[in-house]
């Protein structure tokens, strides 16, 4: 058995109503200088604020930081940081999407350290100590709770991230019912990014892709395929909603530790020069890079598709060999992308024919992404799988 290390969040909460009981779940007291980062949306729909009132009614300090916009800037960061520093906070608080939780990280490791945010960015160049840190998910999709990445947008549309294992929280608290009032398009595109993160994990080609991870992948994909239709059409159920939580919790953990591939990679273009939202992107491109994967029988994904198969669609029919099963997954995937409401072409959002090469030589890249697919990507290949989604 090849060797591995598998890091993970030490303490996870599930409890519906955990966000108006924050103060019990962290252990909070009137010593305490608590600073929550979060968004503007998050702010004007009040959504945090039963938990913030838990956190004032044990006696603590709060300061909220409401500013985390989609693909938050390094403006931001240092703005978050300012506040953390000015405020002299003890803890940090993230709530909302991946990119509040993404903030809410590297605050906690920069007003922690004081380390010059130049010289952290990549694998393992962050020094600690950082604050204490507790996240809190508002959609079901990225998993960043239980993730060492995060990413922020350095000028126009440069992405770095800080990679490590400082980012993983202290805890992470899951209540789903911060999740029931989502709209159904963000429910949609953010469940099939959680079953991205899954589906890519499981075939990674990554040396640290590990027994633990594959497990967690299969059982992430049983709970977001059999609940992500009625999380999407009847949002107010609370047991689907949970359902998609802890599946992109567990999605997370997975690829946190056998990280994803070409479906990441060449959804990467589509999102930095189309502003289409992540999942989307991801949803854009699924069935077509793993056609592409499986085309090629000795990379074997077509096996570990067909495997995955049943579990995310229970009714898959399973004759007729691993090739068969693989090709009716993922035609599956794809007729489940739009049968949520998804756009399900290139096409239809707002990009042409001729953008394709250039997407195609900026999904090139992303070395450190396609490392990890089971099939080699060349530019020829990046752009014969965008015509196919086009
Ligand atoms: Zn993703």
């Amino acid at each position: 058995m090849p060797s591995f290390s598998f890091h993970t969040t030490p303490r996870i909460v599930f409890c519906e109503g955990a966000a108006a009981e924050l103060a019990y779940h962290l252990g909070t007291t009137a010593q305490d200088r608590l600073m929550i980062v979060t968004d503007p949306g998050i702010v004007a729909l009040g959504l945090a604020e039963p938990a913030i009132a838990s956190l004032k009614n044990a006696g603590a300090d709060v300061r909220v930081f409401g500013e985390v916009e989609a693909d938050p800037s390094l403006a931001t960061l240092e703005r978050a940081i300012a506040m953390a520093l000015d405020f002299r906070a003890t803890g940090v608080i993230g709530f909302g999407g991946g990119s509040s939780l993404d903030v809410a990280k590297l605050t906690a490791l920069f007003a922690g350290s004081g380390q010059a945010i130049d010289t952290a960015w990549g694998v393992n160049n962050a020094r600690g100590p950082r604050l204490p840190l507790a996240l809190i998910p508002t959609t079901a999709g990225t998993g960043s709770e239980v993730t060492p990445v995060a990413i922020i947008t350095v000028g126009e549309d440069e992405k770095r991230g800080v990679s490590s294992p400082l980012n993983l929280p202290d805890v992470a608290i899951l209540d789903p019912l911060l999740t029931t009032g989502l709209p159904p398009h963000i429910t949609a595109a953010t469940g099939i990014d959680a079953m991205v993160h899954a589906i890519e994990a499981y075939a990674s080609r990554n040396a640290n892709n590990n027994p633990i991870s594959r497990n967690l992948a299969v059982e992430a994909l049983r709970l977001l395929g059999r609940n992500i239709e009625e999380a999407v059409f009847n949002g107010g159920n609370r047991a689907a909603r949970s359902a998609m939580l802890i599946g992109s919790m567990l999605a997370g953990q997975a690829f946190a530790n056998s990280p994803v591939a070409a479906v990441h990679a060449l959804a990467y273009p589509i999102g930095s020069r189309f502003h289409v939202p992540h999942g989307l992107s991801n949803a854009l491109v699924l069935p077509h890079v793993l056609r592409f994967n499986a085309a090629d029988a000795a990379n074997g994904s077509f096996a570990l598709y067909a495997a995955l198969g049943p579990h995310v669609f229970p009714g898959l029919r399973a004759e007729g060999g691993a090739q068969a099963i693989c090709a009716r997954f993922i035609d599956r995937l794809a007729d489940l992308s739009a049968r949520l409401g998804l756009k399900s072409r290139l096409r239809d959002v707002g990009i042409t024919e001729a953008d394709l090469p250039a997407m195609a030589a900026d999904a090139m890249k992303q070395t450190r992404l396609l490392v990890n697919n089971p099939r080699d990507v060349g530019e020829a290949d990046a752009y014969a799988i965008y015509k196919a989604a086009w």
